[in-house]
């Protein structure tokens, strides 16, 4: 299947049609558990000398079509799909690193990441440095003797920053420490960070990839090309006592990090997902492809339309000549920069939030990635409780509108919009 091209793989990948009695579409297991053949085939399933399904909260037959084919699209050699995206970012955290350990990471982040690095992960002993991430140098300057891993969000939200992956996971192989790539808001569909050095890929599966708002996932994505045994993840080579004294790196090789994120993190931390939503993403992900590449264009002609409106003070869209990012664009996500754009408009906070309050067909809601357009005001919403040096950091000032652009007739969308801003007298 890894020879087939995206969208096949986006179809096929991971689903043995003989294996699940023939069936066309991917079969939904909605069951916890699977019946031994007797209490040696336990045991082999235990030590992992037998492959084949424990519990669900390790392992499903729906949720592993979702890992294989997500493994295949990433170009990853395995993934572990978990409850949410947040899941999939703290079972990755919590299996990668202990107390002492440090992380540095871009500062252009989902509020939910920030929050995880800048409050939860400290309450553990594990610290975070956030960096301006628009030059890599400044990830080489934030590195610790205790830094054990760098981070970044391959299209930053809400600041549609395109970073330079490749640069950075140099500074990440340099320090011997594993990079982490968000490919959340772009999706594999648009660019395959894994290909610019990512180690690992992690997704909120709930946004581009379901589709359709219908079901939280998340999902982790190893590249299987990171060398645990370097000196500087000793939980990797030595015993491990939470489980009977395996050593990964020795037992799993490449697969040392993926196959402790599922057999301790999932079973530990139990962020395991529901095989029901998993079986809902994996109606999305069939689309995904099409989908992307028609939110893409959709979006690059709004962002166009936009920096012709008297109202508009300021369009932000990778795709447009006239973004900061748009050489980095053309480089990382020549077949499209996604759904999201934000603009400014004249009068400020007042008028965003009335533009926002009166759209008919982009709804007003706290999501992103869905194949209906959405629209907020983050500085009367989602990000009020920041104070006015947070959200400059963040890149949400009091003007600022997000869109995510869907599916609908582009003429529709401006129509929308026009009526939104005939409300405000600016
Ligand atoms: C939404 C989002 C997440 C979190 O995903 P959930 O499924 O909501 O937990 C993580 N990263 C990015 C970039 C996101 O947009």
């Amino acid at each position: 299947m890894s020879d087939s091209k995206f969208a096949t793989n986006a179809l096929h990948a991971g689903h043995d049609v003989k294996a699940h009695g023939g069936t066309r579409a991917v079969p939904l297991y909605q069951n916890t558990s699977y019946v031994f053949e007797d209490s040696d085939h336990a045991a082999n399933l235990f030590n992992l000398s037998q492959p084949g399904f424990i519990y669900t909260r390790l392992n499903n037959p729906t949720n592993d079509v979702l890992e294989q084919r997500m493994a295949a699209l990433e170009g990853g050699i395995a993934s572990v799909a978990t409850a949410s995206g947040m899941a999939a970012l703290s079972t990755t955290f919590l299996t990668l690193l202990k107390s002492g350990d440090h992380i540095v990471t871009s500062n252009s982040l989902y509020g939910g990441t920030y929050n995880l690095f800048g409050v939860t992960l400290p309450r553990l002993g594990i610290t975070t440095t956030f960096v301006d991430p628009s030059d890599p140098a400044n990830f080489e300057k934030a590195l610790q003797d205790n830094t054990r891993a760098v981070f970044v969000e391959s299209l930053g939200n809400p600041k549609l920053d395109v970073l330079d992956l490749k640069a950075i996971s140099e500074v990440a192989k340099k320090a011997k420490v594993p990079f982490i790539v968000d490919n959340t808001v772009a999706t594999p569909a648009l660019i395959n960070p894994i290909e610019h050095g990512a180690n690992i890929v992690i997704h909120a599966l709930t946004k581009y990839i379901n589709g359709n708002g219908t079901a939280l996932g998340g999902a982790i994505v190893d590249a299987g090309t990171f060398d645990y045994s370097n000196g500087n993840f000793p939980e990797f080579t030595e015993p491990s006592p939470g489980y009977h004294g395996l050593v990964y790196h020795e037992a799993l090789g490449p697969a040392a990090f993926i196959a402790k994120a599922r057999i301790e993190g999932l079973r530990d931390l139990g962020a395991a997902p529901s095989p029901f939503n998993i079986w809902q993403i994996i109606q999305g992900l069939e689309t995904l492809e099409v989908r992307m590449k028609h939110i893409s264009e959709n979006a690059l002609a709004l962002a166009e339309w936009l920096q012709g409106r008297d109202v508009v003070t300021w369009v932000n869209y990778p795709g447009l000549k006239s973004s900061r990012y748009y050489d980095l664009g053309q480089k990382y996500l020549p077949k499209g920069q996604s759904g999201l754009i934000t603009f400014g408009v004249k009068g400020g906070f007042e008028s965003a939030k009335k533009i926002a309050d009166h759209t008919k067909l982009f709804s007003l809601l706290a999501n992103i990635g869905d194949t209906k357009s959405l629209i907020i005001h983050p500085a009367s919403t989602t990000h009020q409780q920041l104070d006015d040096e947070a959200q400059e950091s963040t890149g949400v000032t009091k003007d600022l509108i997000r869109l995510s652009v869907g599916l609908e007739d582009i003429d529709d969308l401006k129509a929308d919009l026009e009526n939104a801003f005939a409300t405000i007298d600016a």
